[in-house]
């Protein structure tokens, strides 16, 4: 590290410590050169892998494609921005654990669909319709049954001619 003042690359270390929210290190310097003190700040580096998508292409991370996806899967369904941003956070935690350079797009996707499980089955099913272009049709009818016996057990077996979705508080969350 080159004292800003003098370009010198020698100095020492006089103080170093944590940052108050703990995602740095601070540390002092003075210059072996000059005799002058300057900071430096030590972060971890964020090391998202590359996404490898089917054709071979490669897209570097993107979170914002991630939420957008998975908000537009759960349009006018009950379910709050915090839940969605829990959820690609998760996602985006689980391609840096993977510690891997690339990645494939269906590593994302498969994640996806496991968090929108869990959120909203209309929403699930939405996001797998596009994500698996139909071509299990049999497992999709499947995951439909499962969601159709859903609703009968709560009584609302409307299923056939779903309504607009009336929006009594209008808390539009637009990103
Ligand atoms: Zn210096």
């Amino acid at each position: 590290m080159k004292c800003p003042f003098c370009a010198n690359p020698a100095n020492k270390v006089i103080d170093s410590r944590i940052s108050k929210e703990g995602n740095a290190i601070r540390r002092r310097r003075e210059c072996l050169g000059c005799s002058k003190r300057f900071t430096t700040y030590e972060y971890v580096e964020e090391v998202l892998p590359v996404v490898v998508k089917k054709d071979g292409r490669r897209e570097s991370f993107d979170r914002s494609k991630i939420l957008s996806g998975i908000k537009k899967a759960c349009e006018k369904r009950p379910i709050s921005m915090d839940a969605i941003e829990a959820a690609v956070d998760r996602i985006e935690q689980a391609c840096q654990e993977s510690q891997a350079k690339e990645i494939p797009s269906s590593f994302i996707g498969e994640r996806v669909m496991a968090e929108l499980h869990n959120l909203d089955k209309v929403a699930y099913v939405r996001f797998a319709s596009v994500y698996r272009q139909f071509r299990d049709a049999t497992e999709f009818l499947e995951e439909l049954k499962g969601i159709l016996n859903l609703k009968e057990d709560k009584g609302e077996n409307k299923a056939r001619a779903e309504k607009p979705a009336e929006e009594k508080d209008s808390r539009r969350s637009s990103g």
